[in-house]
């Protein structure tokens, strides 16, 4: 089935005088279980479509549905609600509380999660069981970041949302980070967007769309395409 259906999309900045069209009109159907990578130049839009994908932000027009809920009719409460037991996100910076070792960092997510995965499980998915009670500032960055990965999948979201999850990391570094998104998409069968420069990422994907202008461009599929309507 399709999990995500947007129709006419569309997202206005506006910051004083200045009003940027962040998203015009964007039609799309998102296949479930799918990994999808969302490519495109700097302020296309692409992390304005992930924010609204996960019910961080709201479009200023165009409707956006989950399965067959309406996120766009959803009031605030019940839009958290969707948020905090559906998508898991995964971020550039990682954003670990550096006072927490990594299984505490983990558990702050599974304390408040239906039917979380133990946190350990949750870090040997990432490869980094070793490394539980370590604080963030005794681990490198890519180790930090599949912590992030592991807090993000410890409550079984059923859509992970990730942005620029590897930009902040050298290759090398970025291929595990790849690694244990793969992985917890076998796992999980959840849904993966990816916002992504890397071209390890874009080539692990079913589907790709390219970005711009606040507009789908083109996309690029393999067997189970996402549909441009
Ligand atoms: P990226 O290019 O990696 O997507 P940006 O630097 O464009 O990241 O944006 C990061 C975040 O900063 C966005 O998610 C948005 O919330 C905020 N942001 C981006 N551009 C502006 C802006 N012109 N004014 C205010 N906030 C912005
Ligand atoms: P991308 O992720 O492709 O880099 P964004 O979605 O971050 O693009 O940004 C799209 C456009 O919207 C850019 O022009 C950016 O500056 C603007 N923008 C993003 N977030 C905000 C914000 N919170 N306030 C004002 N402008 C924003």
């Amino acid at each position: 089935g399709t999990v995500f259906r947007a129709e006419a999309l569309g997202k206005v900045y506006q910051t004083g005088e200045t009003r940027v069209e962040a998203l015009r009109g964007v039609d799309l159907a998102i296949p479930a279980g799918e990994m999808i990578v969302l490519l495109g130049p700097s302020g296309s839009g692409k992390s304005t479509l992930l924010n609204i994908i996960g019910g961080l932000d709201r479009p200023s027009s165009g409707r956006l549905f989950y399965h067959d809920t309406e996120l766009t009719a959803l009031g605030d409460r019940a839009l958290t609600r969707y948020r905090r037991d559906n998508v898991g996100f995964v971020f550039q910076f990682y954003n670990l509380i550096p006072s927490l070792t990594a299984q505490e960092n983990v558990r702050l997510v599974t304390d408040i999660a239906a039917d979380p995965m133990p946190p350990e499980e949750a870090l040997a998915l990432v490869g980094l069981a070793e490394r539980r009670d370590h604080y963030p500032a005794q681990l490198s960055g890519g180790e930090q970041q599949r912590v992030a990965v592991a807090r993000a999948i410890a409550k079984r979201p059923g859509v992970l949302l990730c942005d620029e999850p590897t930009g902040a990391l050298d290759s090398i570094t970025g291929v595990r980070v790849l690694e244990a998104l793969a992985r917890a998409h076998d796992e999980l069968g959840a849904t993966v967007i990816v916002i992504t420069h890397n071209v390890g990422i874009a080539a692990m994907a079913r589907s790709v769309i390219h970005f711009r202008d606040g507009a789908i461009a083109r996309l690029e599929t393999n067997d189970n395409p996402v549909q441009a309507q």
